[in-house]
């Protein structure tokens, strides 16, 4: 583990500096996306034990799920899905 690599599911980025015991190392964009993931859910941290349990089933999901930032309505999920008719 000489290269600090990030232990994100499909991440690649090296050189973390931020390494959480039980989790492994946590590179910034990861942790970016994790305050993305947090806020889209609404999962609620206060304590140091909610953001462990949030993070490891963060670290799960692969890397950009949470990352766009445009949010998805009903409205906008069906009309993404709809067939040109002409
Ligand atoms: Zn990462």
């Amino acid at each position: 583990m000489s290269v600090l690599s990030c232990n994100r599911n499909e991440c690649g980025n090296v050189m973390c500096d931020t390494y959480i015991e039980g989790i492994g190392y946590v590179c910034r964009e990861c942790q970016e996306e994790f305050k993305l993931y947090l806020q889209k859910t609404n999962i609620n941290v206060e304590y140091e034990y909610d953001i462990v349990v949030a993070l490891n089933i963060f670290m799960s999901i692969p890397k950009g799920r949470y990352s766009d930032s445009e949010e998805m309505t009903v409205d906008k999920f069906f009309s993404k899905h709809t067939r040109n008719n002409d």
